[in-house]
């Protein structure tokens, strides 16, 4: 099986990555992907782009050269609470938000404090997906991150830059395995993502594909290997704005 979307990539915008828009598309599509998906830094990020760019995000046309765009935003977590740097105003310009706990943005937490920062972000109706749930320089709860995002259906993704050499994390492999170790406990799908920060990784999920195979984790729970998965993201967690747990701001 293979992965029909990829909606963690970064363009020049974010301040530190090297592609652009259209030079992300070519390996989107030579790679057999159906839908790419934008996810610039917030403003948050040092170097990242101002939210105007974000309400710019309506020019966009749905389709660029053969595939389907979608628009989303990397939030950064701020605090332990789960607050995130996107508002409700910039989340309403965009189609989905990631949350990342990033070093500059959030100080390294304790097991319980990273975690509740995670299931905070996860009470946020805008978060649709917590990027990169695998760094030991913020050791989390695996168990209980998982039975969030089932109770949350939020997606919890496998972030394939963490397991390439020179990543700034910390024994991702490590950590994914534990995630999908409770995720197929508990019946919880995964997202795969390139987490590229230049055009030539863009779809680039060999490294998460490793280690399904070596744990040998259902397909069936792996949401980029079917478009209803993208509805899944996208779609499923629908409530109210004003729900307990992570705030906006
Ligand atoms: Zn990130
Ligand atoms: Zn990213």
């Amino acid at each position: 099986m293979k992965p029909l979307f990829d909606l963690h990539t970064h363009t020049i915008a974010s301040g530190h990555a090297f592609g652009t828009q259209k030079e992300n598309i070519e390996p989107a599509v030579g790679r057999g992907l159906l839908v790419l998906g934008r996810s610039d830094h917030a403003p948050g990020m040092p170097g990242s782009a101002h939210s105007f760019y974000f309400g710019n995000y309506k020019i966009l046309r749905k389709t660029l050269l053969g595939i389907r765009i979608i628009k989303g935003i990397e939030a950064n977590i701020t605090d332990f609470a789960g607050t995130i740097d996107v508002d409700a105003e910039m989340a309403g310009k965009v189609e989905y938000v990631i949350a990342s706990l990033h070093p500059p943005c959030i100080p390294f937490g304790t097991r319980s404090e990273n975690t509740a920062a995670l299931a905070g972000a996860m009470a946020n109706p805008f978060v649709k997906i917590i990027g990169h749930p695998d760094d030991d320089r913020y050791p989390l709860d695996y168990e209980e991150l998982v039975i969030a995002a089932k109770r949350e259906n939020v997606a919890l993704e496998v972030n394939n830059s963490s397991f390439c050499p020179g990543s700034g994390r910390q024994n991702g492999v490590k950590n994914a395995r534990t995630m999908l170790h409770y995720c197929r406990q508990f019946e919880v799908p995964v997202m795969l993502g390139s987490d590229a920060h230049i055009w030539y990784d863009v779809g680039e999920m060999g490294r998460c594909r490793a280690l399904l195979r070596e744990t040998d984790f259902p397909p069936e729970l792996v949401l980029n290997y079917r478009m209803d998965g993208l509805d899944y993201v996208l779609n499923r967690k629908e409530k109210s704005v004003n729900t307990s747990g992570g705030s906006v701001r």
